[in-house]
């Protein structure tokens, strides 16, 4: 097995380089739009019948041409640099990973079955991805760019021992560049097992997140504040002539704003999956498919315009719907780093199950916020009802007991209902102040 990792560095081009490296990214923008504009003729004249002609379109291709493909388009680069010299200038493996990035852009299209590939405007390539190096193009504190030279590049964190460099991603952002550099090792790391402490997380757009050990995590403030603050930017970006120095000024500090969020963004998803593992051994997550995001989570919550806004910036707001699975994402790696087993589990009405008697307790209004269950009894706050339904789902699946919980189980000599209220009992003894339990 591999092991694959990308860091991301700071890159510190000189004007030279840096001029050199946007005319490739134009290039290769170019060559992208190229190539598109090859795939969409050759579907275009497959949408018309052989027999007949066209009203609104037709493609002189011949019926026998077969589909311009990742390896058809690659094996024509050097072609196509006789023709249009502006190739030849960039480095040759750019303008091939430039391809291919094309084509996976059109399979992940196939899978989905929406979501094609654009044009990409001026200015809108911001990537190139170098996908080999003979040596190790990091000396010291430099980076070795193929054609390009040396550059200095802000290691605030050592490449670990017995990774090799295996490809460098050069990107722009809000007018700095970066390196993003996949390292591979062969090191054999194992699977993580359960145990320990088990943790269900319920994600919500009132509140992050709640656990299943009553810690809430707070929507934090800033988001909406550097909303303010993009909205206004945006307002005077738009007011601004078109293609005026001043436009171009506007519109970089829009993309700082941006460039903003999206790390304070990730900051704070990394911070509170950190927190969230120092002290358990499992982490149970709901599985949120794009289904379940459209049908349940988003309905189960209702929220203001202003707040709206605030949760589409802290999540990834070009996919909401994908929103909750940028931060699982970092849970996950978190949680592979720190030793901790994660899961995902069945996330299909865990609002509208008891925790502790496990009976369905039918919808819950939106702004009803109490968890009480006319069967048992039980009652707390109705997210945190949900993150344990979340963990004892998860547990479940294991075929694990709940080993905080086992004494009572024994003692009481039944299945897995009991233990799940025996959880319940014991939560709510400490809630109450009570002593909890004795634990064997
Ligand atoms: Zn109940």
């Amino acid at each position: 097995m591999t092991l694959t990792l990308n860091y991301c560095y700071r890159i510190y081009p000189d004007a030279h380089q840096e001029k050199t490296m946007l005319g490739w990214l134009e290039t290769c923008r170019r060559l992208y739009n190229r190539c598109l504009r090859e795939v969409k003729d050759w579907y275009n004249s497959k949408k018309c019948s052989l027999d007949r002609c066209s009203i609104k379109q037709e493609y002189i291709i011949p019926v026998n041409q077969p589909f311009p493909g990742y390896y058809n388009q690659q094996n024509a680069l050097p072609k196509l640099k006789k023709e249009d010299p502006y190739l030849k200038a960039a480095q040759s493996q750019i303008l091939q990973t430039t391809v291919r990035r094309l084509h996976e852009a059109i399979d992940f299209f196939r899978q989905r079955g929406y979501g094609f590939p654009r044009y990409k405007k001026y200015g809108s390539m911001r990537s190139m991805l170098f996908p080999q190096f003979k040596s190790n193009p990091i000396t010291g504190w430099q980076i070795q760019i193929p054609k390009i030279g040396k550059m200095p590049i802000n290691l605030h964190r050592p490449i670990p021992e017995g990774f090799v460099v295996k490809q460098v991603r050069v990107l722009t952002k809000a007018g700095k560049w970066y390196a993003v550099v996949c390292i591979q090792s062969d090191i054999d790391i194992p699977q993580r097992m359960p145990w320990g402490h088990a943790k269900g997380i319920d994600l919500g757009l009132e509140s992050f997140l709640t656990t299943s050990d009553r810690e809430y995590i707070a929507r934090p403030k800033f988001f909406q504040e550097l909303q303010r603050k993009l909205e206004l930017l945006q307002r005077k970006l738009s007011r601004k002539q078109k293609r005026s120095r001043n436009r171009d000024k506007a519109r970089l500090k829009v993309a700082r704003i941006h460039a903003k969020i999206y790390h304070t963004r990730k900051n704070f998803h990394y911070q509170t999956a950190h927190k969230i593992c120092k002290d358990s051994g499992m982490i149970f997550v709901e599985d949120l498919n794009l289904v379940a995001m459209n049908r349940g989570m988003l309905r189960k919550h209702t929220l203001d315009a202003a707040a709206w806004c605030a949760f589409q910036l802290e999540f990834d707001s070009s996919w909401v719907a994908s929103a909750f699975g940028a931060f699982l994402n970092i849970l996950e790696n978190v949680c592979f780093k720190k030793g901790v087993y994660f899961a995902k589990v069945d996330a299909r009405g865990t609002s509208q199950t008891c925790p502790a008697c496990g009976t369905h307790t039918g919808k819950k209004e939106l702004g009803e916020r109490l968890h009480k269950c006319e069967t048992c009894g039980y009652e707390t706050h109705r997210d945190h009802a949900a993150a344990e339904v979340v963990r004892s789902r998860g547990i479940a699946a294991l075929g694990l007991r709940d080993k905080e919980n086992a004494c009572e189980e024994e003692a009481a000599g039944t299945g897995s209902n009991i233990s799940l209220a025996g959880t319940r009992s014991s939560r709510k003894a400490k809630s109450r102040g009570l002593s909890a339990p004795s634990k064997r």
